[in-house]
């Protein structure tokens, strides 16, 4: 058979493209051990995170209905967009360099996906259908009361665990109080939001019940790109083909040196989430979970080899015997990276709490008032980015000879009120000099400038006044 063929087909399909199921049996090493770790600090941050409060409101909101955001007690209006989608642009950035040096260790360790598939929904099948083997026996079987028992329970569970990962997602867009306001009313109270809330609950229950590593190798768009993102210098789960081959039997107290550390055993396939043989080379449905090291490494422990035969390397240091080295795509993704980090953070330390745009009144250019002196009217649009009721009042700092007077009188914001209101400036006519004067105006609160804003006034033309 040709060498590359198993690249013809996915290990989860069989040739008329139905579904094979893949039973992994349960990792077991070091690795396993750091992987739990990390998967129950990122579920206790999902789980505890909605409870926190800063101030009274969520230290976390990503509402993106209502384009509300709060990260770790800031609050991002729609006005912050800009610094948001900087953000965002700079995490893509960093993706894209830790994927080029670390392949996809993302999947493996920190995905949603992997953390909530290997580390609680895998653990149930493991729990109620027992190991691999009679996890496959059980399916097999007919039905009968044992099977319909261990159905029902198992797809009830996983039916609770969904339904609690939907909700706690939901915690994230309304808050949690929101939430469980909807939890404790009436479906009917909120038609729209139940039907959705129903639709995601069964979605998730699908996704982790049945779709599994479909998600990982069929549907991610990351998956998809590390074609693109990986190359042989990238960090990758692989296997040793220089100490491996060629393979054979291992026979104790009868070792033939002639053959390699590979021992045939399966024993890294049988782990494998995604039912793929990693001995054949890097490929598309690997997620990096390090479960072949694992299982490896339990394998040359046991015949007394070198651990390793599997290990977190690079084509290049496999094929060069060489460490892992930068190559000129890194060096730029990282000064791309370091220049968009350092926009990123002089944009959020230089952000206020309260944003102020004055704009001229649409349709008007000037108007001719008491006393020979010529006015403009501003609108002006507020935001307050905090929790505080914030008092606010505009002085005008430059020409000094004109005046500012508020439409509607002194301005109290809301916490977290947008809104806006207008003022009035005037100067003498004799004053100007031009058409349009610019004119610094400050914004002031508790008797302290918290923003000064230049603009420009219009008045008559003086030029053509004269000639007239
Ligand atoms: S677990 Fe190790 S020894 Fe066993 S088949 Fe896989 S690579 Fe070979
Ligand atoms: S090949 Fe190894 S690292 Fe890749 S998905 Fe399978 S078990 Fe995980």
């Amino acid at each position: 058979m040709d060498k590359e063929s198993f690249r013809d087909s996915i290990a989860t399909a069989d040739p008329k493209g139905r579904r094979l199921w893949v039973y992994p049996g349960k990792p077991k090493g070091r690795l396993y051990t750091a992987r739990s770790i990390v998967a129950y600090a990122l579920l206790a941050f999902f789980f505890i995170t909605p409870f926190l409060k800063f101030n009274g409101h969520p230290i976390i909101l990503l509402d993106v209905l209502e384009r509300n955001f709060i990260i770790f007690g800031l609050i991002f209006k729609p006005q912050d967009f800009y610094i948001l989608v900087l953000v965002a642009l700079t995490l893509l950035v960093f993706i894209v360099l830790f994927t080029a040096v670390f392949g996809r260790l993302f999947c493996g360790w920190v995905c949603p996906q992997t953390i909530f598939l290997e580390m609680v929904f895998r653990r149930i099948d493991y729990w109620i259908d027992g190991r691999p083997g009679q996890q496959k026996k059980l399916d097999k079987a007919p039905w009968g009361f044992k099977k319909i028992f261990k159905r029902f329970l198992k797809h009830s569970i996983f039916m609770g665990v969904s339904i609690i990962i939907c909700h706690f997602s939901l915690a994230y867009i309304i808050g949690i109080d929101g939430t469980l306001a909807l939890v404790t009313q009436p479906p009917w109270n909120h038609s729209t939001g139940f039907i959705a809330m129903i639709t995601f609950c069964f979605l998730f229950y699908g996704v982790f019940s049945w779709f599994r590593e479909q998600a990982c190798t069929l549907v991610c768009p990351y998956g998809r790109l590390q074609s693109v993102l990986i190359d042989s210098n990238s960090i990758i789960v692989a296997y040793d083909y220089n100490r491996g081959e060629p393979r054979g039997k291992y026979i104790k107290g009868k070792e033939n040196n002639s053959l390699g550390d590979c021992i045939e055993c399966q024993a890294c396939v049988r782990v494998c989430p995604t039912g793929i043989d990693i001995r054949n080379g890097t490929q598309l449905e690997c997620v990096n979970c390090s479960a072949c090291i694992d299982a490896c490494n339990s394998v040359m422990r046991k015949t007394k080899r070198p651990e390793g035969l599997i290990r977190y390397t690079s084509e290049n240091s496999l094929s060069e015997v060489t460490k892992p080295k930068s190559t000129g795509r890194i060096i730029v993704y990282s000064v791309v990276l370091i220049l968009l980090l350092s926009l990123s953070l002089s944009l959020l330390t230089a952000r206020t709490n309260i944003e102020a745009i004055i704009l001229r009144a649409p349709g008007s250019l000037y108007f001719e008032g008491d006393n020979n002196a010529i006015q403009n009217l501003y609108t002006v649009k507020l935001s307050n980015k905090t929790f505080e009721e914030i008092p606010l009042s505009f002085r005008l700092k430059e020409p000094t000879d004109g005046t500012l007077s508020m439409v509607s009188g002194m301005i109290v914001l809301e916490p977290e009120e947008i809104t806006e209101s207008a003022f009035l400036v005037d100067f003498p006519r004799k004053q100007l000099f031009g058409s349009s004067v610019m004119i610094t105006i400050e914004v002031i609160s508790r008797d302290e400038v918290i923003d000064e804003i230049t603009t420009s006034f219009m008045g008559p033309d003086r030029m053509k006044e004269k000639s007239d």
